[in-house]
């Protein structure tokens, strides 16, 4: 059998995108504001998630004609498709193609399909899920991680540490409500974790990118929170720490109402 290497730079794969139907197996709460809901059924065979920071995407139909059309939605044939659920992204935090489970962590924010849908959620519901569409693979072949975010960003952000090697350094920033939301963060790399309490405070994510000491040596840099304070921790990051615009991803996980569109 010839084995196959995966390439030792950063490069995209894509994959099939597939519509499954998952019951909810067990639902955790991992903090005051954080859920962890395992899915499972012999949908999820073949399942595959090769970026730390994939994501899937979740549907939520808003009525009965929508719940009705969900069984012969096909994702990604346009526009007609009947009636389309709300769709929101969201991280394979795990998955075990033996066991046929996928984790998926959701934060209970408040209003909106996905985070009222986790927050009632129980075992023996059913949820549809599409894809991952592509996986952007980002080998382990840094001295140094920079991870910043919020806590939509903890699921890729723990996937991320979890696959580093223990020759590896990680600076972590997280923003949280309160203390209360900290969580447990694996790795075999020397992690430094700094979690930013946002209760009684204001924007305080971006000021401290802006004292931190960059890691040294080969860096990647990966931030996902709110659109428009990614973008500004991606100036701060660019123009006042000077990093390699190749080597920094920045990316928006949701929106704030009424901020300027990205
Ligand atoms: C690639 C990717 C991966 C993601 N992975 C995860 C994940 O693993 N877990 C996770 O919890 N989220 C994740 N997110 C973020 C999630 O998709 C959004 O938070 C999404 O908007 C939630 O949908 P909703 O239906 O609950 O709320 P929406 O209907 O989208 O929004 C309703 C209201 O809630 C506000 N809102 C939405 N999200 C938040 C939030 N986090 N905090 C405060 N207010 C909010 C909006 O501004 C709006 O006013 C990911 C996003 C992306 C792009």
């Amino acid at each position: 059998m010839t084995e196959v290497i995966a390439p030792q730079t950063i490069h995209r794969v894509m994959h099939e995108i597939k519509r499954r139907r998952l019951e909810v197996l067990r639902v955790v709460e991992l903090t005051p504001r954080m859920r962890r809901i395992t899915l499972g059924g012999p949908e999820l065979a073949g399942f595959v998630s090769l970026g730390t920071d994939d994501h899937v995407k979740l549907l939520f139909p808003q009525n009965a004609e929508q719940a009705a059309a969900l069984e012969n939605l096909v994702l990604g044939a346009g526009k007609d498709n009947g009636p389309m659920p709300e769709m929101r992204d969201y991280t394979p935090r795990r998955y075990d193609l033996e066991t046929l489970e996928l984790d998926i962590d959701f934060v209970l924010h408040g209003d909106g399909p996905a985070s009222t849908w986790a927050a009632q959620a129980e075992p023996g519901q059913f949820l549809h899920i599409g894809g991952p569409r592509g996986s952007m693979i980002v080998p382990d072949i840094f001295d140094s991680y920079l991870l910043i975010g919020d806590e939509t960003a903890l699921p890729a952000i723990a996937r991320r540490l979890e696959g580093l090697a223990a020759n590896r350094r990680a600076l972590v920033i997280v923003e949280v409500e309160n203390g209360k939301e900290q969580q447990e963060l694996h790795s075999a790399a020397e992690v430094n974790v700094i979690w930013v309490l946002r209760e009684g405070g204001k924007d305080h994510l971006l000021s401290t990118v802006r004292q931190i000491k960059v890691p040294t040596g080969n860096l990647y840099t990966w931030v996902a929170t709110e659109s428009k304070v990614s973008r500004q921790i991606r100036r701060v990051l660019l123009d006042e720490h000077g990093l390699d615009e190749q080597l920094v991803k920045a990316v928006g996980y949701w929106k704030l109402e009424g901020s300027a569109e990205q």
